[in-house]
C-alpha cells in the first residue's frame, strides 16, 4: 500500500539508497525523487534504478513531495534546510537519519514555524561502507529506529512515519534527543573513537613493522580496521556534534584502561579475570537481546 505520493531522498549513499530499496520493495511510495550533489552519484543511482527522478537541484527535488528524508552528513543540514524550506509542501513530513539528535533538533527548530511536519529519526543500522551501491533493502530489518518528535508534527504524521519504519522491519523507540545522544555515545560513538585510535596508533611504527601488522592482523586488529574504515566525513561530524557526551564517556574509558594497565603491571591476575568475566556477561546479554 502506498503511504506516500512522492518521496524525496536528499543524499543517496548507504542509508539513502537502502531506504530507496526498502520503499520500492514494500511499494510504500508511488514515486521516488533522488537528490545527490555529484553527477557521478546520480549516474550510479540511475543505473541501480533506485528512483523515478534524479537531480542535483535541491529546490526541484522537494517540490510536491509528501515525504522528505535527509540522508546526508550532519554538517550539511543547515545549508540544505535553508535551500529547501520555502519549497516544501504544507503537511509534508520532513525527517532525517542522522546519527546525533540534539544538534539536529536544534537546527530543525529554526524551521518549526513552517507548515510541514518535522520528525527527526535515527535508524540504528549501518555498515562501514558508503555510496549507493552499498545499500540493501533489508538493512533496517529487526533494527531499532529512534524517533525524536519535537512538537512540529501531528499524531497522523508520526503514525505514518512509524508505519514506514515498521514496514521496513524496524522496531520503533521514541526518545528525547539528549537521551539518544548519551546512549549512542556509549554504544556506537565511543567504539568508533577507540577503533580510530587503535588503528591510528599502528601508523606510528616503522614500515617493516607495519607490513607485519598487515600480515598478522587476524588477531583482533582487523576487526578494529573494519570500524575505522567508516566514512571520514560522517564520523568527524558525529564526533563534533556529540562532543559533550563523547568526551565524558572517554573519561570513563580512560579509567578502565588505567585500571587494566595497573592490574597488568602488578600481575594482578585475580582482578583482570574478574573484569573479563563481567565484560563477557555483557556480550551474553547482547546476544540474548538479539534473539528476542
Ligand atoms: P554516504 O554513503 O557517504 O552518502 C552520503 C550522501 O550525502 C551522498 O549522497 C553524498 O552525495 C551526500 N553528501 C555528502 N556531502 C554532501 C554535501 N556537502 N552536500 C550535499 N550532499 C552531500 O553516507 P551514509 O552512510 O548514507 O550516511 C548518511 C547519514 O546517515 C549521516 O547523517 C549518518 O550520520 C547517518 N547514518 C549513517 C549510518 C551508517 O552506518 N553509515 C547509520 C545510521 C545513520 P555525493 O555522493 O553526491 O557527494
Amino acid at each position: 500500500m502506498n503511504l506516500f505520493k512522492q518521496t524525496t531522498l536528499i543524499g543517496i549513499g548507504l542509508i539513502g539508497s537502502s531506504i530507496a530499496r526498502a520503499l520500492k520493495k514494500k511499494r510504500l511510495s508511488k514515486k521516488i525523487f533522488i537528490f545527490s550533489r555529484s553527477l557521478n552519484t546520480i549516474k550510479k543511482a540511475k543505473k541501480l534504478k533506485l528512483g523515478n527522478f534524479y537531480t542535483n537541484n535541491l529546490k526541484e527535488s522537494v517540490k510536491n513531495s509528501d515525504l522528505i528524508i535527509l540522508c546526508t552528513p550532519l554538517s550539511t543540514y543547515k545549508n540544505i534546510l535553508n535551500k529547501i524550506s520555502k519549497h516544501i509542501s504544507p503537511n509534508a513530513i520532513v525527517t532525517d537519519v542522522g546519527s546525533v539528535k540534539s544538534s539536529v533538533v536544534k537546527i530543525f527548530s529554526k524551521f518549526k514555524n513552517n507548515k510541514y511536519h518535522i520528525i527527526p529519526a535515527h535508524p540504528i543500522a549501518g555498515t562501514e561502507k558508503s555510496g549507493p551501491e552499498a545499500g540493501f533493502a533489508d538493512l533496517f530489518n529487526k533494527r531499532w529506529c529512534v524517533l525524536t518528535p519535537m512538537g512540529n508534527n501531528n499524531k497522523k504524521s508520526l503514525n505514518i512515519l512509524k508505519k514506514m519504519w515498521v514496514s521496513f522491519g524496524s522496531k520503533i523507540q521514541i526518545m528525547n534527543p539528549e537521551n539518544h545522544d548519551k546512549i549512542l555515545s556509549i554504544t556506537s560513538h565511543m567504539p568508533h573513537l577507540i577503533s580510530y585510535s587503535i588503528v591510528a596508533s599502528a601508523l606510528n611504527v616503522n614500515s617493516k613493522e607495519k607490513s607485519h601488522i598487515i600480515k598478522f592482523s587476524a588477531g583482533g586488529f582487523r576487526d578494529f580496521t573494519r570500524i575505522a574504515a567508516s566514512d571520514a566525513v560522517m564520523w568527524k561530524d558525529i564526533f563534533l556534534n556529540n562532543k559533550k557526551n563523547l568526551l565524558k564517556i572517554t573519561k570513563e574509558f580512560e579509567k578502565s584502561l588505567n585500571l587494566i594497565k595497573k592490574y597488568i603491571k602488578n600481575n594482578n591476575s585475580k582482578n583482570l579475570y574478574k573484569i573479563f568475566i563481567k565484560t563477557k556477561k555483557i556480550r551474553e546479554l547482547i546476544e540474548r537481546e538479539k534473539q528476542e
